[in-house]
């Protein structure tokens, strides 16, 4: 056989080896050589022959999106294909694109070492070939590798033991046959709803009952094709904005905001809508809220229930041991009815588990079942198994399999440290397991193509990611994973269904969307988190976002929300509201009353919130923030009542004026004027004026700081602490962490400016102290301060910059940064957990600056 030298060897011809040849040797002229062990292309549709095998995201969706006019051409007979159409379908691809040409089929690659003389690639395969090249990509799918059957015995079997992936592609005659099927999975509901009508007995072996919500499948008429191409461009750019990687209605709302009767409307609609919309498309918390998730499962087992005549049987095939959705979403037609059939048996294999295959057929703990076929549709090793077969071999002669003797892991799901130039479609820890594949294939190649297209015209060698990024990445792959319900079920998601393999999970579990940011952020800063040629690129603002934030944030695009800089003013203030959806309970023990507080010309709304213990206490006066746009006393409600107790505190929350109704200073004016409402009144609920905080968050902290100063200047009352969280300074700052996080998360350097500009009214405000305290000419004689500050927030230089202003003009100064969350993280505790380190930064900074013991003793603070 020829030995060759190429730019890249590619392995795998399914949907991702194919797109992956036409797009580097087609579109960037690259050389390739293609290895597919099946005798042509199709992947996992050319293996997966058994009856009943289809897509269950609509074939107008799974499909490729890159070339216009082969979506406008290929003519889907069904709304959702089955498995010879998309063979058809990849094989007129290899046609249409001329790839034939650059595969060796019937050919698996054996092993591939990394060589660090040459900078390349060898690969060998079970062809005798070697095949050199530059780069080494992995398209050897998902769920190319099949579990190995678990049972001892089957050489026993006088039947025929066939596993769902190694189908026979002339078929099997069944007929009149007692058949087993082991396994409840996509797989095995496919092949048992087909052919219970044909067979002579069927026994279905059942270890886990699963959520099968119908697929809805029937034949697409000419008039749903005609809209689809009609619809072509704002349906794909649609999916691919949207979680799971296909154009359903987006999920809104919160399963717990509506009554039984409305659920129950919401749930019929998408459970008959057919497909992932009863859980991409009824409400979004179902994936991390348990009570929610409870509701849908309530309701498919209640269909399960009306449709299985049996109530016994019916009970068996209710899933009752994990929440919905959590293992991987399965889809039937029929498949329920199928068991209403009398030649239709259930066997419980959780209690009364199989033991071994027998000449005859199947024994479990209490029976022997006698059989002429034994179907194991049984699953997968999900993940890189194929790649873990191949004997990869990196820099200093690391074996792949050592390197993830703890679990499979991938950059971005695209790349391993120490195995340079070798880039997985799709690999482990990708967003793959939840996004159409087809889409999430062509984003992984394109990004691959690019990466490849920015090595080369920078003149580089080599591209690998830095062992910091794909640590970081697989922490946050994990953070992400234990803000849902995923880890609570026993799944391939997280490598459960393979005995032995570690337990990690193998998809980030945000949706497509926020893969998607991530990627894009990682491409448009020069590829962080990867070496070139050895010099490192520094990690991008999401990879390093706490999972926790990520999450939240990816929640905010799954429902479609407007960035905050798109909206109108009415929009940002109630997106901005809605944050207090993502707050935990307020405290009950903590009381709330309503007061009024006068300002020039009127009256302003006050809410206290006292601690159940007794007094005097001390008085934390705080300013919510909102961009000195919008926030409320509302939205601040759960962070102030958690402050009160956190310090031991009455805490003061003054309603303030907003712009641009009432711009600068009109804010400053009502915050001054509550600080000097709660030392005249603050006894009538308990507190001491003698010991009065100030206290903000964001434009709220600027308020403070800026209450700091006036009172120093105007006459007191005189103040024992400020706490500024995440505090803007100076409207005119210049700073880094402004240019770093220019675009977010959640606050944008765009977004930022049209606040203050609404706020300063005039711009020449902005000079004035009384606007950006940063700028004022002396800064002694302050309170002492708290300056708690994000990592990853615009606002963090200027504030650790006043931070250090303030200790250098004397002032006691205390600067916190909490690593890895961004702006608004103390308003979002329900989403974040580790917004209570803020709490906790807070209590002890003011613990002891609060006590009575240092009122009496040390009256004149700061
Ligand atoms: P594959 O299609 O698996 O292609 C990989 C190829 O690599 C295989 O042909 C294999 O033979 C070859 N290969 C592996 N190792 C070697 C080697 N050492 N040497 C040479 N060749 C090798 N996803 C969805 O989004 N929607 C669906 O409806 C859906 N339905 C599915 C149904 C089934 C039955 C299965 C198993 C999976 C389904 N999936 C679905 C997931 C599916 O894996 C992807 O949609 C997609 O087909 C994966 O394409 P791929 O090219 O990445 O991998
Ligand atoms: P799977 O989801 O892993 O299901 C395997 C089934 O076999 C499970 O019911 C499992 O039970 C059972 N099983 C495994 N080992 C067993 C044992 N020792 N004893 C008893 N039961 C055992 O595999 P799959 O159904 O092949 O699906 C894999 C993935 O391929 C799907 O999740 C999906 O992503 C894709 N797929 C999609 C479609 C589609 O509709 N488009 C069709 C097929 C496959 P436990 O749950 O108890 O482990």
């Amino acid at each position: 056989m020829t030995n060759r030298d190429v730019d890249a060897v590619i392995v795998g011809a399914g949907f991702s080896g194919l797109y992956a040849t036409h797009r580097l040797r087609n579109v960037q002229g690259l050389t390739v050589q293609c290895f597919e062990a099946a005798e042509g292309p199709g992947g996992v549709w050319y293996w997966n022959k058994y009856p009943g095998a289809r897509c269950d995201f609509e074939s107008i969706y799974y499909s490729y999106t890159f070339d216009e006019a082969l979506q406008r051409e290929w003519r889907w007979t069904e709304r959702f294909a089955a498995q010879p159409e998309i063979l058809a379908y990849l094989n007129h691809v290899a046609d249409r694109f001329d790839l034939r040409r650059s595969f060796r089929f019937n050919t698996r690659v054996t092993s591939a070492v990394w060589n660090e003389e040459t900078n390349r690639w060898t690969v060998r395969s079970d062809d005798g070939s070697v095949t050199t090249a530059r780069f080494f990509i992995n398209a050897a799918g998902a769920f190319s590798v099949f579990k190995k059957n678990d049972f001892p015995g089957q050489d026993d079997f006088h039947g025929t033991v066939l596993h769902t992936s190694q189908w026979p592609a002339e078929g099997v005659d069944l007929a009149g046959k007692r058949v087993a099927v082991i396994g409840t999975g996509s797989t095995g509901i496919q092949v048992i709803q087909t052919i219970a009508p044909q067979v002579g007995e069927l026994t279905v072996f059942q270890r886990t009952p699963n959520f099968a919500c119908p697929l809805g499948n029937r034949p697409l008429t000419d008039e749903d094709f005609a809209q689809a191409v009609a619809d072509f461009s704002r349906n794909r750019q649609e999916s691919r904005n949207s979680i799971a990687g296909a154009p359903y209605p987006r999920a809104v709302r919160s399963a717990l905001m509506d009554t039984p009767e409305e659920r129950r409307k919401v749930y019929d609609e998408f459970y008959n809508g057919g497909g992932f919309r009863m859980i991409t498309s009824s409400y979004y918390d179902l994936i991390f809220n348990p009570v929610a998730n409870a509701t849908a499962a309530d309701f498919i087992r209640e269909q399960i229930r009306e449709r299985v005549h049996d109530p016994k049987l019916a009970e068996l095939l209710c899933p009752n041991d994990h929440p919905y959705g959590v293992k991987r979403a399965t889809f039937e037609i029929n498949y329920f009815e199928a068991f209403n059939l009398p030649h239709v048996h259930l066997v419980d294999a959780r209690t009364t588990p199989i033991v071994r295959i027998t000449e005859k057929g199947i024994a479990t703990t209490d029976h022997e079942y006698e059989f002429d076929v034994i179907v194991l549709a049984t699953g997968f090793d999900v993940g890189a198994g194929a790649l873990a077969r191949m004997g990869v071999i990196g820099r200093g002669g690391r074996k792949l399999t050592d390197h993830w003797a703890h679990g499979q892991r991938a950059y971005l799901g695209m790349a391993t440290h120490g195995f340079p130039n070798l880039f997985h479609i799709n690999g482990p820890q990708s967003a793959a397991a939840l996004f159409n594949n087809p889409l999430a294939i062509e984003d992984s190649v394109d990004f691959v193509g690019n990466l490849i297209g920015y090595l080369d015209s920078h003149g580089h060698t080599t591209a690998e990611v830095t062992d910091l990024a794909e640590d970081r990445y697989n922490e946050l792959v994990r953070e992400v994973a234990d803000a849902t319900l995923f880890p609570t079920a026993t799944t391939w998601y997280m490598g459960d269904n393979i005995p032995g393999k570690p337990r990690t999970p193998l998809s980030l579990f945000t949706g497509a969307p926020m893969y998607r940011a991530i990627c894009a952020e990682v491409e448009t800063t020069g590829y962080a988190g990867f070496s070139f040629d050895g010099e490192n690129r520094p990690l991008s603002s999401l990879i390093k976002l706490d999972g926790s934030a990520v999450f939240f944030l990816a929640g905010l695009q799954n429902m479609g929300a407007k960035p905050l800089e798109d909206c109108t003013l009415e929009e940002a203030r109630a997106a901005m509201e809605s944050f207090k959806l993502m707050q935990l309970p307020v405290a009950d023990d903590v009381s709330i009353v309503d007061a009024r507080y006068p300002i020039d010309g009127g009256h302003r709304k006050v809410r206290l919130y006292r601690p159940p213990i007794e007094g005097p206490l001390p008085v934390v006066v705080f300013y919510h923030g909102g961009g000195w746009i919008g926030g409320s006393l509302d939205l601040y409600d759960e962070p102030c009542a958690t402050l009160a107790r956190r310090v031991g505190a009455v805490v003061v929350s003054p309603d303030y004026r907003l712009a641009p109704e009432h711009p600068f200073p009109a804010a400053t004016d009502d915050t001054v004027a509550a600080v000097r409402w709660a030392a005249d009144h603050i006894t009538e609920f308990g507190g001491d004026p003698e010991r009065i905080a100030v206290a903000g968050e964001s434009a709220g902290a600027n308020l403070a700081a800026v209450v700091a100063l006036r009172l120093r200047d105007e006459g007191g009352p005189q103040l024992r602490a400020q706490v500024l969280i995440t505090p803007p300074v100076d409207f005119l700052a210049d700073t880094e962490s402004r240019r770093q996080f220019a675009h977010g998360p959640i606050i944008s350097m765009e977004l930022a400016m049209r606040m203050a500009s609404l706020y300063l009214g005039d711009p020449a405000n902005a000079v004035s102290p009384h606007a950006s305290p940063a700028r004022a000419e002396d800064l002694s004689g302050l309170p002492p301060a708290l300056v708690v500050t994000m990592e990853i927030d615009p606002t963090r230089d200027e504030a650790e910059n006043y931070a250090q202003a303030l200790a250098t003009a004397g002032v006691p100064t205390v600067c916190r940064r909490i690593d890895r969350l961004c702006h608004t993280a103390f308003e979002l505790s329900g989403a974040i957990p580790r917004a209570a380190e803020i709490h906790t930064a807070i209590a002890e900074f003011l613990t002891p600056l609060l006590s009575a013991q240092r009122a009496a003793t040390e009256p004149a603070l700061g």
